[in-house]
């Protein structure tokens, strides 16, 4: 039965009409709306179709503030969004409520990437601006999926279903990105997606695997400990490096469940080597981000058995400042539980010095970019100097990483680096490999005038 067949007079039919279009919150239409909008948009242009844009916002961080303030709040700011995007939204442009705290736009005008980014920037800015609760203010900020019609799709369903997508892989990115959708981020998406799957089960299969990279004492080439290096081979994706699969685990949120197998079966592998070398291990971002992270560590160190002592954690830079306080806080408890702590890749991020002063690290890994040009490029000399320099007078040790072959290594000597790691000393290998390099270093130094002696 349609509303005329109800016998309605034509105001009341247009009033059920209206209501049947808005968002009763914050008064703004609903996708209804932007469904009939657009449909009467490409009825307009269809003798002279020109491009457009639709797209979706998502507020970052929405539901903790719900849950902790109650919806009474939630609905406040749902209305300040609405009344902020009604306000700043082009001439011609439509915007809606389209789902929870997601909002939607119609932007005629708009016909290509870097306008629909330009207006993503703007509305982000204007939603970033604090939110006014009577008693106290909140930020948020949002994210955004544009598509643009007709490349991304000519029907209203498959330009949401777009800008939906590039609308989660903004949200997969963090806080506040923006993504127009094109077909190479489709495809990206679902190669993500498929490599989420395959990283997932091959943790349950326990495929992931562990190897291991000796690093070296530069003053008399003697193996001082190991790095663990995260390996996978997937049967129909082949050899996956760590650089991909270790930040898909962090961005999908299974870096602890990965992280944890590794460490395992790392601190496993080390209780078979000589109890003077120890096990270096890399920790993620996110890691460093969860406060629980020390205590998790703790607790599978301890069931292997291993000496804490023992263990070095790698972090980098860029990982501790998303979150410097918690950092801090897992750093500190960990070196309080006789654990050193490695600054990796150095050189590469901000090599904030006073940082180096105020957190309390045990070691320096000079990235690899400085010491595959050291013979080569003369301020990458002058910089390796530098930084060993410092770490002297800072008493932290120093680590080259990356070291390829022997004119790389003896520069370092020369200028006093403690210890190396590179191929030219080994490259990682898995852990019945690393016993056995193990040994030949003893069967070497049996043999020899007592000390382990290796040849790179
Ligand atoms: P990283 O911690 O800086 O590790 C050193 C990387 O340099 C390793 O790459 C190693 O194989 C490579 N490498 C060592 N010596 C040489 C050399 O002489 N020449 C060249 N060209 N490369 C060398 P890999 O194994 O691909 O790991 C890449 C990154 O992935 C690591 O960088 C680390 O950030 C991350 N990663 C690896 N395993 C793990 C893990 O178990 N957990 C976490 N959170 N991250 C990991
Ligand atoms: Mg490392
Ligand atoms: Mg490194």
């Amino acid at each position: 039965m349609t509303v005329a067949d109800a016998g309605l007079s034509p105001a009341s039919q247009s009033e059920l009409h209206a209501l049947a279009f808005t968002d009763p919150l914050t008064g703004l239409g609903n996708r209804y709306r932007l469904r009939d909008k657009l449909r009467q948009l490409i009825a307009e242009r269809s003798a002279d179709p020109a491009p457009f844009t639709v797209g979706i916002a998502n507020l970052d961080g929405f539901k903790p503030i719900n849950d902790l303030f109650g919806p009474s709040s939630g609905d406040q700011i749902l209305c300040q969004v609405a009344h902020r995007l009604k306000a700043c939204i082009p001439d011609g442009a439509t915007v809606v409520r389209y789902d929870g705290d997601e909002f939607a736009f119609l932007l005629p005008l708009v016909f290509e990437r870097r306008s629909a980014e330009k207006i993503g920037t703007m509305l982000k800015e204007v939603l970033s601006a604090p939110y006014d609760l009577g008693d106290r203010n909140v930020r948020l900020s949002a994210s955004f999926g544009f598509a643009i019609h007709p490349f991304a799709g000519e029907e209203f369903e498959d330009l949401i279903k777009s800008a939906e997508t590039a609308l989660y892989r903004s949200k997969r990115r963090g806080r506040g990105q923006i993504t127009v959708y094109s077909t190479e981020i489709a495809e990206q998406m679902k190669r993500s997606t498929q490599l989420e799957q395959a990283l997932r089960n091959a943790i349950i299969a326990n495929e992931v695997d562990v190897h291991f990279q000796p690093i070296v004492d530069l003053k008399n080439d003697t193996v001082v400990g190991f790095e663990a290096l995260a390996r996978w081979i997937d049967k129909d994706l082949g050899f996956v490096s760590p650089a991909v699969f270790v930040p898909l685990a962090e961005e999908r949120g299974f870096i602890d469940a990965l992280s944890e197998t590794l460490l395992r079966k790392a601190a496993e592998a080390a209780l078979s080597w000589p109890s003077e070398l120890f096990l270096s291990f890399n920790l993620s971002s996110a890691q460093l981000m969860d406060p629980s992270t020390a205590f998790n560590i703790l607790a599978i160190i301890n069931r292997t058995g291993l000496d804490l002592r023992r263990l070095e954690l790698e972090i980098t830079e860029t990982a501790m400042m998303t979150d410097p306080d918690t950092a801090q806080k897992i750093v500190t408890e960990l070196r309080a539980a006789g654990v050193r702590i490695s600054l990796d890749d150095f050189g590469t991020g901000q090599s904030s010095l006073s940082r180096l002063r105020d957190f309390a690290f045990d070691k320096v890994k000079i990235d690899r970019a400085f010491v595959c040009r050291i013979t080569t490029d003369t301020a990458s000399d002058h910089i390796v100097n530098a930084i060993i320099t410092m770490c002297r007078g800072l008493e932290l040790e120093v680590v080259a990483e990356g070291i390829e072959d022997f004119t790389e290594a003896l520069r370092l000597k020369e200028l006093g680096c403690g210890m190396g790691q590179g191929y030219f000393y080994g490259r990682p290998v898995d852990a019945a490999a690393t016993l056995d390099y193990i040994a030949r270093k003893y069967i070497d130094c049996d043999s020899d005038d007592g000390r382990q002696v290796m040849t790179g």
